[in-house]
């Protein structure tokens, strides 16, 4: 007899690992709003919620822009959120585990601990030097976004409801470069067109978007195009769908607008290309009905299953994909 939904769910999300791209937790912890090693009922994630969500890995990006326009010198600042992420693994070593290589994600896994991967969000505090980039690998950096927003020494983002601005400037180039070499991921989530093209062209591992949706379900320019899909997909690159960008009436967006993003995507590019960027306390508007906090992730493997995706499919989508590129980065594997 076949199993009932809810059994197949518990069974596919307890044995995937759940991977999510994007979160801007650190920043709650700077604030000293609260601690991620205690469960809270403010904001979106904590490890904790995420335990009970069934996450295995997190990136834990540090974004500049959640404290306004530069207000502080961004070298500072990051470092000030790196030690952040720190002093939170030191505290909580039963929940949380620092998160280098893909195999970490898999000793996290097998452990029930969270794989915690330092992420970036603007390139800003890389100053335009590489020096500076390989200090920031040896604290344990491996994700960069390379813009937000405004122009930094990389490149331009996307700003509002505009695309333009120049492509990736030569230290962009050189960055992607020792990026590549170092075994760093180039994150492509805010960057302008442009500048995707040039890290495309340039970049020899494949990157990802790690919180983006699809514009031909809803045209944002944070969203990317089937070109674009496309083009990251050849090269063996994940986009992980955002809880936020979903639809021009964000008031109305539910799981199954998620549900709908990552199904656009796996019929342009298959199942092997998309996964789950959730941008928790970090949404520009209201998680969608259903998807409140990070205890919520098993929804979205409920939502999947239900709509009939076979069960590899769904743990890829889950996180497969993004450990493969992970992996293959960090380890320098091929993809
Ligand atoms: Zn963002």
């Amino acid at each position: 007899m076949e199993a009932s939904t809810g059994e197949r769910t518990a069974r596919v999300h307890a044995s995937a690992t759940v991977f999510d791209g994007h979160c801007d937790s650190l920043a709650c912890v700077l604030r000293a709003e609260r601690s991620l090693g205690e469960r809270s009922t403010s904001g979106h994630t904590d490890l904790p919620r995420l335990r009970a969500g069934g996450v295995t890995a997190q990136i834990f990006a540090c974004g500049l822009h959640v404290f306004g326009k530069r207000s502080e010198q961004p070298t500072q600042l990051f470092l000030r959120m790196a030690d952040a992420f720190h002093e939170t693994l030191q505290r909580f070593p039963d929940q949380v585990m620092l998160a280098t290589r893909g195999s970490d994600v898999v000793q996290a896994k097998e452990e029930g601990r969270i794989a915690a991967i330092l992420g970036m969000e603007d390139g800003a505090p890389i100053a335009g030097e590489l020096g500076i980039l390989r200090i920031f690998y040896r604290l344990g950096l491996r994700v960069i976004c390379l813009v937000w927003g405004p122009r930094n020494e990389i490149g331009d983002g996307v700003s509002r409801r505009t695309d333009a601005g120049e492509g990736l400037t030569p230290f962009g180039v050189s960055l992607v470069r020792e990026m590549n070499r170092l075994g760093m991921v180039v994150d492509v989530s805010h960057l302008n067109e442009k500048g995707f093209w040039d890290v495309i062209e340039h970049s020899e591992d494949p990157i990802i978007a790690s919180h983006s949706n699809a514009r031909g379900l809803y045209d944002h320019p944070r969203n990317l195009t089937d070109r674009q899909l496309r083009a990251l997909a050849e090269r063996g690159g994940v986009v992980g769908v955002v809880f936020t960008f979903l639809h021009g009436d964000p008031a109305s967006v539910t799981l199954a607008t998620v549900l709908d993003h990552i199904d656009y995507i796996v019929d342009r590019v298959g199942p092997d290309h998309v996964g789950i960027g959730s941008d928790f306390d970090g949404l520009s508007s209201a998680p969608p009905a259903g998807l409140e906090d990070a205890t919520c992730f098993p929804r979205i493997t409920c939502g999947l299953l239900e709509r009939g995706h076979r069960e590899e499919d769904v743990q890829r989508i889950l996180g497969g994909n993004f450990l493969r590129v992970f992996r293959a980065v960090t380890e320098h594997t091929p993809a």
